[in-house]
């Protein structure tokens, strides 16, 4: 059992919080964010997230929640960096609440060996960069005990928990001292012998994780090189789709032949309204800034967010067809959450669709089953009106926008909708009608040109 501290408890602090926990270990979680570290201590989750409530109380006895770092990091072996790397107006990743995290822990060290983990997503660099500031701070008879470690993370939102404990392949990266105690602390893990959590199983086919060791460089161009491939993977599939739509073949029916090739597979081919969520355009971004510093052009992350922002025009394009002036119209946007499973509204394609619908003189009803309190703060400078069901969104509706694929927008009955609406416009941006042909309503999906309403 180790002492872990994890400063940073948003969604992957806290997902890598609760984990260490289930594994036995003792974990400190820290946030500056004195709301969410009063919602922990009364043992709610500040954010929505299948299952991890629950782990939350079954491991109650081994986490402590503060904000205050002079009790929290003296005493860890190992302490994770999980705060925040949004983009700045230039593409390049803000690592001031990195930094500042870094001047923090570095502040109140104990001169034993102690592991810093950057887990946030960091330009590559930022690892020696931490241990730089470390050494700055810090009595340079200690130098050698400190250790900077890369230990990327991989999990989505939605399915944090299984991802979190069972997850694909660790990336360690560091000097072999510090790896050492990674090992140690993730054994647990490894070795797949802790108790798996009621609610989460371990998967039948799911044996061990890979352990993937390597220098800090690498960890950290791991992490970028993965997120870059997957969104590089949707705007593929929708760059087809928009070809599929101009020639008569059907996206589906493509990609269901394509991924097959078991060198592709049928994941994160989904044509739609493309990707949003922290990491995608943050990290394509932030390569490619990285290149551009190295002299490096990289036209293929660069053509990947292009197509991707055209997505998100095709969508509003759809509309404006049917609709034409927008003005005075009454448009329902279903899904505000940048994918199911997640109340993470940041980079949302709905955001984008309500901003740009009210800027043109529409009047917007939006409805998503858990982002919706979160909206209320998030983007309580966008007008639109929330509803309490989709039904109630896109009853006497002009025209609705499927901009999120809960399934729960998957089982409504859509041709008793149609009925319901002003008119029966539905654009389907994340292709979730597995029937359109059988409502009676005019249907735009994407990738797809189907025949006319009766
Ligand atoms: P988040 O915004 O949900 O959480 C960050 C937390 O850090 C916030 O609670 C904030 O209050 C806290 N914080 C900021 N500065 C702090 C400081 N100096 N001391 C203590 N706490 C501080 O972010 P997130 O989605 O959890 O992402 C964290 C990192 O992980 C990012 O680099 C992101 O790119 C990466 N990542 C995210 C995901 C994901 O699915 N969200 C997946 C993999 C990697």
């Amino acid at each position: 059992m180790l002492n872990v501290t994890v400063v940073g408890t948003g969604y992957v602090g806290l997902g890598t919080a609760i984990m260490l926990a289930q594994l036995g270990h003792q974990v400190t979680g820290l946030d500056v964010d004195a709301r969410k570290i009063d919602q922990l201590n009364l043992g709610h989750l500040p954010i929505y997230e299948p299952g991890l409530d629950v782990m939350l109380a079954e491991n109650a006895e081994r986490l402590t929640w503060t904000s205050d770092y002079t009790s929290a990091i003296p005493h860890a072996d190992v302490i994770f960096i999980c705060v925040g790397t949004p983009s700045l107006p230039d593409g390049r990743p803000n690592l001031g609440y990195v930094e500042s995290a870094a001047r923090h822990i570095a502040a109140n060290l104990n001169g034993k060996v102690q592991v810093i983990v950057n887990k946030s997503t960091v330009p590559i660099g930022t690892g020696d960069w931490v241990t730089r500031i470390i050494e700055d701070a810090t009595d340079p008879q200690h130098h050698n005990r400190y250790f900077v470690v890369s230990n990327p993370e991989f999990l989505r939102e939605g399915t944090a928990v299984s991802d979190s404990l069972y997850p694909d392949r660790i990336v360690l990266g560091g000097d072999s001292v510090a790896l050492q105690r990674m090992r140690d602390l993730y054994a647990p893990l490894i070795h797949q012998n802790f108790t798996a959590p009621g609610h989460s199983p371990r998967p039948a086919e799911y044996t061990v994780p890979a352990v993937v060791e390597t220098t800090l460089t690498s960890a950290e161009m791991i992490k970028y090189a993965a997120n870059a491939f997957l969104a590089l993977k949707i705007s593929y599939a929708n760059e087809i789709a928009g070809l599929c739509e101009r020639v008569g073949a059907n996206i589906d029916e493509v990609v269901s032949g394509v991924g097959f090739d078991g060198r592709i597979g049928h994941r994160f081919l989904a044509a739609g309204a493309g990707w949003g969520g922290s990491c995608f355009g943050k990290d394509t971004s932030a390569l490619i800034t990285t290149g551009q510093e190295y002299g490096y052009d990289m036209p293929i992350l660069q053509a990947a967010i292009d197509i991707n922002s055209r997505q998100r025009d095709i969508v509003l394009e759809k509309l404006r067809k049917h609709l034409r002036l927008l003005k005075g119209k009454r448009v329902a946007v279903l899904g505000m959450a940048f994918k199911p499973n997640t109340d993470d509204l940041r980079d949302a394609p709905a955001h984008d669709f309500i901003q740009r619908l009210t800027q043109l003189g529409a009047t917007v009803i939006a409805h998503d089953p858990v982002a919706m309190p979160r909206a209320r703060h998030e983007w309580a400078y966008l007008s639109y009106q929330e509803a309490p069901s989709a039904h109630a969104a896109v009853r006497q509706a002009d025209a609705v926008i499927i901009s999120t694929e809960w399934s729960e927008y998957r089982a409504l009955d859509w041709d008793a909708l149609a009925l319901s609406m002003r008119t029966p416009i539905i654009i389907d941006a994340r292709n979730v009608i597995s029937d359109p042909l059988t409502v009676h309503a005019t249907i735009e999906q994407i990738g797809k040109e189907l025949p006319k309403p009766l």
